[in-house]
């Protein structure tokens, strides 16, 4: 069967991001400061992120020759320029690829490369790094810019490409808006390794709207705290304190969080010096949320919590709980605009209360996966149907849950950790001969870590010696969030289907017994 939003389809407006967010603001002053960071209180008001960007956009397009069609890549956590860089590279009519500061050289110039990325702006405690990756992707130095008002070894800081004048911010036909790619995020998705997901400006502008037309509780007059993605209240990455500090002193009504935050949320003392009570709701996303979990945030801190559920294949969100019908457990109800199916593993399709893959189709499905026709037909059907590599249920009343994860994706607290990636590193170190990598879930922590199966080659003695040489092997290779914290496993043979493709599944079984939480 085919499941259906309950809400009547809403009209999404085919312009572009830039037109949308800067459109029906009348209720919105110009005065009004939209971002607060939150670390030096201060702030950018609706006029000035839209001068900045447009300036920006100016900049891009007299200083550096950006042109249509062109990628940005930004390497910086949360900022408070960073709407004004975005929003400005969409204006000059370009492309943005959001890069994890975390990421080692090598991971950033796979992202440079593979995007096509001719404009870099950068913090400067990731800049060497950045130089060093810009310089294997062939960009050269004139087109990095800091997030800084220095400049630093010849590095500008992207205020010199703020110009005098605006540019009028390009428009889309709705053909255009419906074709043009806005976001070129990378996802590991269902296989493999990291791809380019193309979102277009269809895809983002129809999200907001599904969102917005859910939730109607919510206005600008909201204040918001983020440090997963721009928002009011901004935080570069995550500290306990200041996100409680934060939420007391600017009055924040609405927190989206992942697990592990909601862990801290609940056990930490800290979490209870502070006045949380302009909290009016916390919304939680990108990995499960245990009912134990929740029912204790509500206890302790009086405040709902729900969740939503997405990918960075649907823009992100495709279901959300509604505020005023929480079911623990639940990610919630269909978007507007949305429709999904559940699947057997014979490709069945089930009803209520039967486990299966989830699949959905909406106007926030992605375009595909950039320069890879391969990886994007085999997760959309020519009739549109995504294939989200979660395994789910729906209730008689049409609530999702979610069960496992049929695809390879691991994510430790919220960031996605590919085991194919971490295998071609195994495999490179001189004393493996196979490796198999898998998510093992800890309560304690509310996140999975990654954790290796590795064959040892013939000669090789198992020891904790090389336990330890592999672990700090593959962290010397790989950003902080892929390190092997779920350990190390020595087995004679990785188990594989006929046609070589690793079985996590007992793989994943065979190390529930064994895990110990880190
Ligand atoms: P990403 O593309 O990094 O946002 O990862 C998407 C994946 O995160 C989904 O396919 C799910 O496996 C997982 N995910 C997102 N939201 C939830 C949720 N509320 N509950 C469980 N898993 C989730």
């Amino acid at each position: 069967m085919i499941f259906k939003s309950r809400f009547l389809d809403i009209e999404i407006p085919k312009i572009g991001i830039y037109q949308y967010a800067t459109s029906n603001t009348s209720g919105i002053d110009d005065e009004k400061p939209i971002f607060i960071d939150a670390t030096t209180d201060k702030k950018l008001s609706f006029g000035e992120f839209k001068r900045n960007s447009r300036r920006f956009a100016a900049g891009l397009v007299n200083k550096v020759g950006f042109k249509r069609g062109d990628v940005l890549a930004i390497f910086s956590p949360n900022h408070l320029d960073y709407p004004t860089v975005i929003y400005g590279a969409i204006a000059a009519g370009g492309k943005v690829s959001p890069i994890n500061p975390l990421y080692t050289v090598d991971e950033c110039a796979f992202q440079l490369k593979d995007s096509g990325a001719s404009v870099i702006i950068v913090i400067p405690s990731c800049l060497s790094n950045v130089i060093k990756a810009a310089s294997a992707a062939n960009i050269p130095k004139s087109k990095i810019f800091l997030f800084d008002e220095e400049e630093i070894n010849g590095i500008r800081p992207f205020s010199s490409l703020i110009s005098e004048q605006e540019i009028n911010p390009i428009e889309y036909s709705p053909e255009e808006a419906k074709l043009t790619t806005a976001f070129l995020c990378y996802s590991s998705g269902t296989t493999g390794k990291n791809k380019g997901v193309e979102t277009t400006h269809y895809n983002i502008v129809s999200n907001l709207a599904q969102l917005s037309a859910f939730e109607k509780g919510f206005t600008h007059e909201t204040s918001l705290i983020g440090f997963l993605g721009a928002s009011c209240v901004i935080l570069p990455k995550f500290e306990l304190e200041i996100f409680c500090r934060a939420i007391q002193d600017y009055k924040v009504n609405l927190a989206p969080v992942v697990p592990p935050v909601v862990l801290l949320l609940v056990k930490s003392p800290i979490a209870r010096k502070y006045d949380l009570s302009s909290l009016r709701l916390a919304i939680s996303a990108a990995a499960p949320l245990s009912k134990e979990l929740s029912n204790e945030f509500v206890k302790i801190h009086k405040i709902p919590i729900k969740q939503a559920y997405g990918l960075t294949e649907t823009s992100p969100i495709t279901h959300m709980a509604e505020t005023d019908n929480i079911i623990n457990g639940s990610i919630g109800i269909l978007l507007p605009n949305m429709e999904c199916k559940i699947v057997s593993e014979n490709g069945q399709e089930l009803g209520c209360n039967e486990f299966g893959e989830l699949y959905v189709r909406g106007p926030n499905v992605m375009k595909g996966y950039l320069n890879n026709k391969e990886a994007t037909d085999i997760c959309i059907d020519s009739d549109g149907w995504f294939r989200t590599g979660d395994e789910v249920f729906a209730d008689s009343r049409e609530n999702f849950f979610i069960v496992d994860r049929v695809k390879e994706l691991i994510k430790y607290k919220g960031f996605q950790v590919a085991p194919a990636e971490l295998e071609s590193v195994l495999l490179t170190h001189p004393s493996i001969a196979d490796a198999a990598v898998i998510g093992v879930h800890s309560n304690e922590s509310a996140t999975e870590y990654p954790a290796a199966y590795v064959v040892l080659q013939k000669d090789i003695i198992q020891s904790d010696e090389i336990k330890e040489e592999i672990k700090l092997f593959v962290s010397q290779r790989v950003s902080n969030h892929k390190w092997l914290r779920g350990g190390i496993y020595f087995t004679d043979q990785i188990p594989k289907s006929p046609s070589g493709k690793i079985l996590r599944r007992l793989l994943r079984d065979r190390v529930k017994n064994k895990f110990i939480s880190k």
